[in-house]
């Protein structure tokens, strides 16, 4: 009789898994799948579970996680830039897009020469920053250059929890344009950031998950424009959305 309830139990825990990782893996189109994917997204074991590991699978976790939201962040070890500004600018839009308390932290240094995304997760395990408990893990992988990369990205997100930015190629858009590194370099953790909560690319170019940066090549003076720092009001209304649907 035990023996008949314990194989019962086991064939329920197997089914509800099936069942849930067909849900999560299944159609993109499907809002059912969706927000099942992101609800179980909230907690960082789930994702491991159901190898959730793509850009915006950990949104509900950045709208209604426990405790801070902790920037890591890591710097080639030559790199000898100031990013306190920057973080603190972009630690304060987190803040305020969440609704959660921000922390930032540095970690340790990365390579200085090209670095490999698929080898990132060595990084990522020596964040100090656990993904459960106490706290949200937001790393940010400042690189000189990283692969991967397309001839006019700037920036890619990381899995669910980061992104990662070309210092490099940073500099070489402030030397070609008119704005400063700092203005790009928050322009870009704001558009990855766009991403691990959600917002998908739009074509205004007001907006900062527009493709601003070098569209065909061409400088951004072409176009007439300057680079968002902030999202404009269409991604507000986008992100108070996703808060509702997704934050306590
Ligand atoms: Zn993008």
């Amino acid at each position: 009789m035990i023996k008949t309830i314990i194989l019962l139990i086991v064939i329920a825990i197997l089914g509800t898994f099936i069942y849930l990782k067909l849900q999560v893996s299944g159609d993109p189109n499907s809002t059912f799948n969706q927000s099942t994917r992101y609800t179980l997204g909230k907690h960082p074991w789930l994702r491991t579970i159901f190898s959730l590991r793509s850009f915006g699978d950990a949104r509900a976790e950045f709208f209604s996680g426990s405790g801070p939201i902790i920037i890591e962040w890591f710097k080639p070890q030559t790199e000898d830039m100031d990013f306190s500004g920057v973080l603190d600018k972009f630690s304060q839009a987190v803040a305020g897009y969440t609704g959660r308390e921000v922390k930032v932290t540095r970690s340790g240094s990365v390579d200085d020469s090209t670095l490999a995304i698929a080898n990132l997760a060595v990084y990522k395990l020596n964040a100090s920053v656990k993904e459960s408990g106490g706290g949200s893990a937001l790393l940010v992988f400042f690189t000189s250059d990283y692969s991967p990369r397309g001839n006019n990205e700037l920036s890619a997100t990381y899995e669910e929890t980061g992104m990662v930015i070309a210092l490099t190629a940073h500099k070489k858009f402030a030397q070609d344009y008119s704005q400063d590194l700092n203005t790009y370099l928050l322009s870009s953790l704001s558009h990855e950031f766009g991403h691990q909560i959600g917002l998908s690319h739009n074509t205004d170019p007001k907006c900062i998950m527009s493709l601003h940066a070098g569209i065909d090549g061409k400088p951004l003076e072409s176009y007439g424009r300057t680079t968002p720092q902030d999202f404009c009001q269409v991604e507000k209304e986008q992100i108070a959305n996703l808060k509702l649907q997704f934050g306590n």
